[in-house]
C-alpha cells in the first residue's frame, strides 16, 4: 500500500517548517522518494515566493503565526473574511493548533454564556454564593 501524497497546503506548511514533526518526517520520506512530488513542493514554494494568495502566502504575511481572540472572535461570528476564514480553518483543523482550538473552544463557551438563559442561570449563581458569603 502506498501513503497519500501530501495536499499542497500540507506541502505549503512544511516548506514553512509549521508541521509537527511526525508529519514533516513523513513529507521529508516521500519527498526523498518521489521526484513528482520535489517538482510539485518546488512549484508551490516559487508561486507563493511570487506572492500569489496561497494559503503559505497567508499564512506568511501573518508570519505563520496563531490568531488573535479578535480573529478567532470573528470568524466564530461568521464575519471574517474568506481568507482569513480559511486560513483559520487549516490553522486549526488541518494543521490542529492546540491553543488557537483552545481559545476558539474557550471563546465559544464565552459566547454562550451570554446566552439569555444562561444570563439567568448565572445571576442565580451569582446571588446564591452572595447570600452564602453573607451569612458568613
Ligand atoms: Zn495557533
Amino acid at each position: 500500500m502506498t501513503a497519500p501524497n501530501p495536499t499542497d497546503d500540507e506541502l505549503l506548511a512544511w516548506l514553512d517548517e509549521m508541521l509537527p514533526v511526525e508529519q514533516s518526517t513523513r513529507i521529508e520520506q516521500l519527498l526523498r522518494d518521489r521526484s513528482e512530488l520535489r517538482q510539485r513542493a518546488a512549484l508551490l514554494a516559487r508561486r507563493r515566493d511570487a506572492g500569489g494568495h496561497t494559503v503559505g502566502e497567508i499564512w506568511r504575511r501573518h508570519r505563520l503565526s496563531c490568531l488573535s481572540r479578535s480573529q478567532l472572535g470573528e470568524y466564530l461570528l461568521g464575519v471574517a473574511d474568506a481568507d482569513l476564514e480559511h486560513y483559520i480553518q487549516f490553522h486549526t483543523q488541518e494543521i490542529g493548533c492546540r491553543l488557537c482550538q483552545a481559545n476558539l473552544e474557550d471563546l465559544r463557551a464565552a459566547r454562550q454564556a451570554q446566552e439569555p438563559s444562561e444570563q439567568r442561570r448565572q445571576r442565580y449563581f451569582e446571588s446564591s454564593a452572595g447570600l452564602l458569603r453573607s451569612r458568613r
